[in-house]
């Protein structure tokens, strides 16, 4: 789930701090990647369920079975208030879209968004999952916002800054064409928290922002339009979709910051 830039979630994590910003144990780190792990198994089950007439509702207690069978909690469930226990936001739908009884066709992008809480820490990851046959332009769109993720992560290194990480993400996707990286919307920190400091954008400079250090964990998730980058929220005030009416695609992994290369506690085995 990504975070709204208006809303800053105050942390009282007995963490250590490195700017305001947590820096798990190695005991805390345990948890993340257990939590992680979760996450993962249930974007794997949920990639898997997708097919042409299941709806939304449907993925969303295959994933809340799966999470709770695995000792864990729905992060997102009653978080603002929020019914569901994954987000799943359909074609120019970005992001936080409600489970509903909206019925999956051939040719839709699906975007699947799990939070697990484990132990008392959080993962949270999300992926762009096409139902049976996808258009070439659909197609290029996922492959360019999972791409502009793992440039994203690759710069996310200790000493370097949360806007390294935005400048990655949207110089990989604009490399690749004339896509709207979404700015509204960032990614954030994590942990005991769903939304802990920093802000992780999507787009600007490098070289500005918060100071990555070893033991962070930060969600990193670019949303990226066929068309223009800005957004609209829909009355039910969570669903997000794009201003112009183009498809949308959404990657997402929960990462820790180590000496080297980041390791993703999220990834799908
Ligand atoms: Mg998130």
């Amino acid at each position: 789930m990504t975070n709204d830039k208006k809303i800053t979630t105050a942390s009282n994590s007995p963490s250590t701090y490195s700017g305001g910003i947590t820096i798990k144990s190695a005991q805390e780190m345990v948890s993340m990647r257990a939590a992680g792990k979760v996450v993962a198994s249930t974007l794997t089950l949920l990639r898997n369920s997708v097919k042409p007439g299941i709806s939304t509702r449907e993925l969303d207690a295959i994933a809340e079975g799966n999470i709770r069978s695995m000792g864990a909690v729905p992060a997102f469930k009653g978080y603002r208030g929020f019914p569901g226990s994954i987000c799943a936001s359909v074609n120019q739908q970005i992001v936080h879209g409600i489970p509903s009884d909206k019925v999956l066709l051939e040719g839709d992008l699906i975007k699947m968004d799990v939070g697990a809480v484990y132990d008392g820490f959080i993962g949270d990851a999300a992926i762009t999952v096409g139902v049976g046959a996808i258009s070439d332009e659909a197609r290029e769109l996922i492959d360019v916002t999972r791409r502009s993720l793992e440039a994203g992560i690759a710069a996310a290194t200790h000493g370097a800054r949360t806007g390294d990480i935005g400048a990655a993400v949207e110089g990989y996707a604009s490399e690749r064409g004339s896509f709207g990286v979404v700015r509204e919307y960032v990614g954030h920190g994590v942990g005991r928290f769903l939304h802990e400091e920093p802000q992780i954008p999507n787009y600007g400079p490098g070289g500005r922002g918060p100071m990555l250090r070893k033991g962070m964990c930060i969600a990193i998730e670019p949303m990226v339009n066929l068309g223009d980058w800005r957004t609209r929220l829909l009355e039910d005030q969570w669903t997000v979709v794009t201003l112009d009416g183009s498809l949308s695609a959404h990657f997402e992994h929960t990462i820790a910051i180590t000496d080297g290369e980041a390791e993703v506690l999220t990834r799908e085995s």
